[in-house]
């Protein structure tokens, strides 16, 4: 008989040899600046972790804490008997932050979108995405049954044709969903979402941003984008995020009002199917939260050490592309320039992974990397340097 499960190591060497396939790192100890990797002691400059919040000791003894009170699991799903008091608290205290009616928090941002996207368009919909927009939102799109369309990266003009053109539809739309990311992962740049919402406004279009890498790091006190624009809920009505980033945890959030949160508790079958947040998860959230709001230096420092990375990066003669926030790609063409680029990096003791096609075009290949506020200024210089040598000894700049 011939077995039915041979495309699963056929499919698998497919990758390797196409040199695609992921090569899991492993750290050894908790995510901070130093750390061990594969027993190679480097200093991190890919992760999300951008305020060192993932080792922050006022998050690990809340997590702590929490497991003496509540115990480690919740033992259900939201909706039947897995909502403690610890769960309420964080989205009383994320709306506060956010500056919303409310808030609502899902296992994982991927499940937010996966889940909540198909609710809020259906049949005879229209779902309006731009073309860079994260994978979990492509997801969520496709588990929606609304028309699909894309808008061209961050171009309010060609959203606005999208717009206009749907509103010649026939039979009109029952609802319009514009979704975009608020910072795209791969070249750091922020969307204009004041322009789209202004769009989404004209247009009666229900406005949805995902702020997973805007979170901690723009507006103030790092509220996201929606304070870094100064939108009102009226014209962003879905606050898409995570703590998986500079919150430096895990779980995915929304924020809007309260009808938006009551709807997508009782519709959302990523929460109301899948069990809720160990206690230290929901505790360790609740003190990023307190972090954000009482340490304003770090969300300083992060600026202020990406300023001058970015400058210092483009004095030495590379091409860190149109990102305004603290990831800055290092474009170096192919992918074998990158990957050499990578290599040398890490012989020097920094590491950063090259993000290559089908991730980006192919001539677009770089180092992509992530500033993280917990480095010191020597640290930058370090990375800095590393950068000096490493572009040198391959001739890139
Ligand atoms: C990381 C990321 C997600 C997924 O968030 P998780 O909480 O890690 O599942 C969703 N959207 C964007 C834009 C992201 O960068």
């Amino acid at each position: 008989m011939r077995d039915p499960t041979s495309f699963l190591g056929q499919e698998y060497r497919e990758l390797v040899d196409a040199a695609t396939d992921w090569k899991l790192r492993v750290l050894e100890g908790p995510s901070t600046p130093w750390c061990e990797i594969d027993g190679r002691r480097v200093l991190m400059l890919c992760s999300n972790n951008y305020l060192g919040l993932s080792n922050h000791p006022k998050l690990r003894e809340a997590a702590i804490a929490a497991i003496r009170t509540h115990g480690v699991g919740s033992g259900s799903v939201r909706p039947i008997a897995g909502t403690m008091d610890l769960h309420m608290e964080l989205e009383r205290r994320l709306a506060r932050f956010k500056r919303a009616e409310a808030s609502l928090v899902y296992q994982s941002g991927f499940a937010t979108n996966a889940g909540l996207i198909p609710q809020l368009v259906g049949e005879g919909d229209l779902v309006i995405s731009d073309e860079l927009n994260h994978g979990s939102i492509i997801d969520g799109v496709r588990l929606a049954r609304a028309e699909r369309a894309v808008y061209h990266h961050a171009d309010p003009t060609d959203l606005d044709r999208v717009l206009v053109g749907a509103e010649a539809h026939a039979p009109a739309y029952r609802r319009i969903l514009i979704i975009t990311d608020g910072v795209f992962s791969m070249d750091g740049d922020i969307a204009p979402l004041d322009r789209i919402a202004a769009l989404g406004h004209d247009h009666g279009a229900m406005v949805y941003v995902d702020d997973a890498h805007g979170e901690g790091v723009l507006g103030p006190d790092g509220r996201g984008i929606v304070a870094h624009f100064g939108l009102g809920r009226d014209r962003v009505q879905v606050e898409m995020g995570t703590f998986s980033k500079a919150f430096g945890v895990v779980g995915g959030h929304i924020s809007g009002s309260r009808d938006l949160v009551n709807f997508a508790y009782n519709k959302s079958r990523t929460w109301l199917l899948s069990g809720s947040h160990p206690p230290p998860v929901a505790a360790a959230c609740l003190a990023a939260i307190d972090v954000l709001e009482q340490e304003g230096e770090h969300v300083r420092r992060l600026w202020d050490h990406t300023r001058r990375f970015k400058a210092a990066l483009r004095d030495l003669g590379y091409d860190i592309g149109v990102s305004a926030t603290p990831i800055t790609p290092v474009i170096v063409g192919d992918s074998h320039r990158a990957k050499a680029l990578s290599d040398a990096l890490l012989d020097l003791g920094l590491f950063a992974l090259p993000i290559v096609h089908p991730m980006v075009a192919k001539d677009k290949a770089r180092i992509r990397t992530i500033m993280n506020a917990a480095l010191t200024d020597e640290d930058v210089g370090f990375a800095i340097t590393a950068f000096e040598k490493a572009g040198r000894s391959l001739k890139l700049i």
